[in-house]
């Protein structure tokens, strides 16, 4: 493993190690389903979707960055200006493209299939955050290589953005117990898990709203921004309608889940 790789796994850890911690030691809800059976499904997710992007996507994304920029392709090869402001709009201008495609995975009901499955699990923790079946993976992935073609994006700033997504999609899908003064000041610059919560609500019109991962601007700016849950925090219910069981938190259960009736 390279030096990049090893900071990924680095970075990944330290963030799952300390929400880990931190949800145990101030949880935000009681977990409702059992811990041993979710992070059991979660993780064995997790491992699957690492060999896969492993086994198909060797360097992945940044070496599609590599080669762009050594061809001199994309709308950031063709413009001069500040390394920084490159970076900058580079990473923004990706995190906008993962919000809009979380949006179609929400729309176009095919898509939707694959995504339930991060929809279905009945207690949101640390280890939900990395509940996205395999499918989706792989969409995401190809979308990311071809923004990142058109885009011009500098193999760092890849790098950066990929750290950072993970990151985030950890913290703000962890169960954490902070106060609410620090949480309003948070939300203006990141999606924080009182606001990603309120996305993984059984009710349909708070499922479809807050879709951002890393900034919570694009909500705000296209209309899908939804502060608080209707019946607040202690008495919303988490999951989808039609899974709320435990089974479907077992491994093969979730990797089928496209193929349930819901
Ligand atoms: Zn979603
Ligand atoms: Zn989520």
């Amino acid at each position: 493993m390279g030096t990049e790789g090893l900071i990924r796994v680095g970075a990944y850890l330290s963030v799952l190690v300390i929400m880990a911690t931190w949800e145990l030691l101030a949880p935000r809800r009681p977990l409702t389903a059992s811990k041993l059976c979710r992070w059991g499904g979660n993780l064995t997710i997790v491992i699957l979707n690492t060999v896969i992007a492993r086994l198909f996507f060797m360097g992945g994304v940044v070496a599609v960055a590599a080669m762009g920029q050594e061809r001199g392709w994309g709308l950031l090869n063709w413009v001069e200006g500040p390394v920084w402001l490159e970076f900058g709009l580079a990473v923004v201008a990706l995190d906008f493209i993962i919000y809009c495609q979380h949006q179609v995975f929400h729309l176009v009901p095919i898509l939707w299939r694959f995504h339930m499955m991060h929809h279905s699990d009945l207690d949101l923790d640390v280890s939900s955050g990395v509940r996205f079946h395999p499918v989706e993976i792989v969409i995401s992935t190809v979308v990311k290589a071809a923004a990142v073609l058109a885009l011009g994006v500098a193999p760092l700033a890849v790098v950066t953005f990929e750290i950072v997504l993970n990151a985030t999609a950890l913290f703000n899908h962890s169960n954490v117990q902070m106060p609410v003064s620090l949480d309003r000041v948070l939300r203006w610059f990141v999606v924080t898990p009182d606001m990603h919560r309120i996305h993984h609500s059984v009710d349909v019109r708070e499922t479809n709203s807050n879709y951002g991962f890393n900034v919570p601007w694009w909500d705000r700016l296209f209309g899908t921004y939804q502060a608080q849950p209707a019946a607040g925090h202690d008495g919303m219910t988490i999951g989808l309608n039609g899974f709320m069981d435990i089974r479907y938190a077992r491994f093969w259960r979730m990797i089928l889940n496209p193929l349930e009736k819901g």
